[in-house]
């Protein structure tokens, strides 16, 4: 465990490939987590995020490339003297152990005596809330319950740098929502470094320091989560994160607006960058920008009518379809009446706009 006064360790990937055969699994990649951070990798599946995580486990090795902690470059060493805890989705706790047996198991191999075993023992367990279960078995406690245990376990020898491996995977979705909460709240008041591996964007998007999203085994951005979400760089990123409107059109005249195909007015969709006038252009726009019914201040409007309304819970989800778009497009609004009301009816006229800061040039790959 980080005393809190010695400075947590960097882990730094510097053009890191590796392929299996013919297929490129990871592309000359380069990631850095600053000490005490955790930092996400997130991407579909197949896109080479465990594999990078395996690399810097030490059970795969890259072809080129260099893995550091702190000033040690850890590239050639075997797992077990890569000072490294792991989690993953499948527990892996020994069944025929006891919660305590389980959590001690790597100061057992450490030649660790029995008391000093015993104290750090009763301190994860304290950690991770579970004081009075040291004597149970895995299989008596719940999911959540045993993640916790897994998670216990690999922090008790003191690791440098944690690894989760799509650590909640197993578990259903109000559980999921809390363990995010409860190992976010835990690797912060240790400190200590984290590679957090999901395919999950809101598992990234809420338990991260960083987000790097990831696609064919290259990372396409890395941001805080709120960079990658409100200014992502590409369409890629902008749809795995969640839904977006995408518009493709080109510049018009003058560099700040966008010709939309069968319009013949231009859309203000840009004010900060001006563009090359006639280049092509996509911009991206979420839902929870865009305005219906309320006219927004200096934006393009439409008319619109609404194609489609659920109820979400806490906002409205609406399909609006726009005429002289051509297209529906995604609206996504508080909820402005009771908590997730429907405030507009399927088939009601309404107006439809944006401002034009909320668009995001895009770049297509
Ligand atoms: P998932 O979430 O499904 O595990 P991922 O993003 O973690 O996906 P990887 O498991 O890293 O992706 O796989 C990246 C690519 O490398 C995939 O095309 C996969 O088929 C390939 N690959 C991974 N491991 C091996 C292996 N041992 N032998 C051959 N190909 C592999």
């Amino acid at each position: 465990m980080s005393s809190g006064l010695e400075k947590a360790a960097d882990l730094q990937l510097a053009g890191i490939s590796k392929s299996y055969g013919k297929a490129l699994a990871v592309r000359d990649l380069d990631l850095e987590i600053e000490g005490g951070h955790l930092v996400a990798l997130l991407g579909p599946s197949g896109c080479g995020k465990t594999t990078t995580l395996r690399m810097v486990a030490g059970f795969e090795r890259p072809d080129v490339g260099s893995i550091k902690i702190g000033a040690t470059d850890i590239t050639h060493l075997p797992p077990h003297r890569r000072n490294l805890g792991m989690v993953f989705q499948n527990y892996s706790l020994f069944p025929h152990r006891t919660v305590a047996e389980n959590i001690g198991f790597g100061l057992l191999m450490a030649k660790v005596g029995a008391a000093e075993r015993d104290r750090r023992v009763a301190e994860m367990l304290d950690l991770i809330q579970l004081q009075s279960r040291g004597d149970m078995y895995p299989s008596q406690l719940s999911g959540g319950q045993q993640q916790r245990v897994a998670l216990a376990r690999s922090l008790v020898v003191n690791p440098k740098v944690l690894l989760l491996d799509e650590p909640l995977g197993a578990l259903d979705k109000s559980l999921r929502e809390s363990m995010q909460f409860e190992i976010r709240a835990m690797q912060q008041r240790l400190g200590i470094t984290t590679l957090l591996v999901t395919h999950d964007q809101e598992e990234a998007l809420s338990m991260s320091d960083r987000v790097a999203v990831m696609s064919n085994g290259r990372i396409l951005q890395t941001g805080t989560p709120t960079e990658v979400y409100d200014r992502p760089q590409t369409r890629f990123v902008a749809e795995f994160l969640g839904t977006s409107n995408i518009f493709e059109g080109t510049v018009a005249p003058g560099g700040s607006a966008l010709m939309l195909p069968g319009r013949s007015a231009p859309v203000d969709v840009l004010l900060d960058r001006p563009q090359e006038p006639g280049s092509a252009l996509m911009v991206s726009i979420r839902p929870e920008r865009m305005t219906l019914g309320a006219i927004p201040v200096n934006g393009p409007q439409f008319e619109a009518r609404i194609t489609g309304a659920v109820f979400r819970g806490n906002y409205a989800a609406y399909q609006v379809d726009v005429p002289s778009l051509k297209r529906e497009l995604f609206v996504y609004r508080q909820a402005d009446g009771p908590l997730g009301s429907v405030s507009f009816r399927l088939g009601e006229a309404t107006t439809l706009g944006w401002a034009p800061e909320d668009a995001v040039i895009v770049r297509p790959e």
